[in-house]
């Protein structure tokens, strides 16, 4: 037995309150992780105010977690007691169907995610199948890996599935705290950066980060302005935008790839495809080998999020400046 001490809402929108619950024996394959920092992922924002209907309540946040092993089942392999490890939106996978044969575990039909139907990092502890716990490279910042582990893993399997070149011209829709990781890793990945952005406060810091112009994403003339230039378009926003008018900024071949959690469908027009052999795709996260790939990806170029550090105590604070869009550009909660 396990007692843990965490933060969780009793309802949609409520506000998160002390929250402690017991954890049984321990699985054969599982690892038990004392969180030092959890990210702050929209996600955490939507799960809470349920707007995608899954969520239970008392419900414990957060899916960007790094911390150091302090227990391990019997028959874990690849982590050990001491290992410092991150850990992002999915705990488990069944690691016997083909797609986690084929590495794929983050396509298992049987994912067990960190906080769907079981409780997150905004916590001190938190419980995964070890194949999911991934070791950080040495010598990583603690305090900025966690975002990492899913907004950065998201916008990471994205440039891989696309097969995106050194010399393409991408752009990236919403500098949150996915788009702009997005934009360090394609910087660093060698393409020209166009920045798609609804905020204008935001714009030195967007070039500062590697992108070559900013684009107002609200402006279907300011689009017109780079009308088949792009090979490679990245949604992370949440949002309803111009689709039409952001398939047309695409080149021949070109690809919009969507990962931002869009409510309403996305409204393509057939011709906007079939005149240059378009395409629209969709991605969840990544698998753990990839994350791994990523990991020393980021530790060869030195690439992180840029984060904003608050207590555990300050949860709720923190989750408002999310959702007032202030955050610069992820949140990160200190916790041990
Ligand atoms: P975030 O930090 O809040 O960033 C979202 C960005 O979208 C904002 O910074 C803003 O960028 C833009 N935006 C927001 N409202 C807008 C509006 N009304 N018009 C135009 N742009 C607007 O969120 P995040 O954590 O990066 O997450 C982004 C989305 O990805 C969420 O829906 C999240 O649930 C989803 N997600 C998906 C996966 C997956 O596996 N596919 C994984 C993680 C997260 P500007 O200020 O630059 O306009
Ligand atoms: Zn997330």
């Amino acid at each position: 037995m396990s007692t843990v001490n965490a933060y969780a809402a009793q309802e949609a929108g409520g506000k998160l309150e002390p929250f402690s619950y017991e954890l049984g024996d321990l699985g054969q394959e599982e690892v038990e992780i004392k969180v030092h920092y959890c990210g702050i992922c929209h996600s955490d924002l939507s799960m809470l105010n349920n707007e995608w209907g899954m969520t239970k309540y008392p419900f414990v946040p957060g899916h960007e977690i790094v911390g150091e092993v302090v227990a391990v089942g019997e028959a874990v392999k690849s982590v050990a007691v001491g290992d410092r490890v991150g850990l992002g939106w999915n705990s488990a996978s069944c690691m016997h169907c083909t797609q986690c044969l084929g590495g794929s575990h983050h396509l298992c039909q049987n994912l067990e995610s960190t906080i769907v139907g079981r409780h997150g990092g905004f916590a001190d502890k938190v419980r995964a199948h070890w194949s999911w716990a991934v070791p950080l490279p040495s010598g990583i910042d603690l305090q900025k890996a966690g975002p990492l582990f899913c907004g950065g893993i998201t916008v990471f399997n994205p440039i891989i599935l696309a097969g995106v070149q050194p010399t393409d011209k991408v752009g990236v829709i919403g500098i949150g705290g996915l788009g702009h990781m997005a934009l360090k890793f394609l910087n660093k990945w060698g393409c020209e950066v166009i920045a798609f952005s609804s905020n204008p406060t935001k714009k030195q810091e967007i070039l500062d980060m590697g992108a070559s112009r900013v684009i107002n994403s609200r402006d279907p003339e300011e689009l017109e302005s780079i009308q088949g230039s792009l090979n490679f378009i990245l949604n992370t926003t949440n949002v309803t935008l111009n689709w039409d008018a952001f398939l047309g900024t695409l080149a021949p071949k070109g690809r919009l790839h969507n990962v931002g959690a869009v409510l309403e469908p996305l409204g393509i027009p057939a011709f906007s495809l079939i005149m240059g052999e378009k395409s629209v795709a969709g991605s969840p996260l990544g698998s753990p080998g990839l994350t791994a790939t990523m990991l020393d990806f980021c530790a060869r170029h030195d690439i992180y999020p840029v984060v904003e550090e608050f207590p555990l105590e300050q949860v709720n604070e923190a989750l408002e400046h999310l959702e007032q869009g202030k955050a610069r550009y992820r949140i990160v909660l200190k916790v041990n």
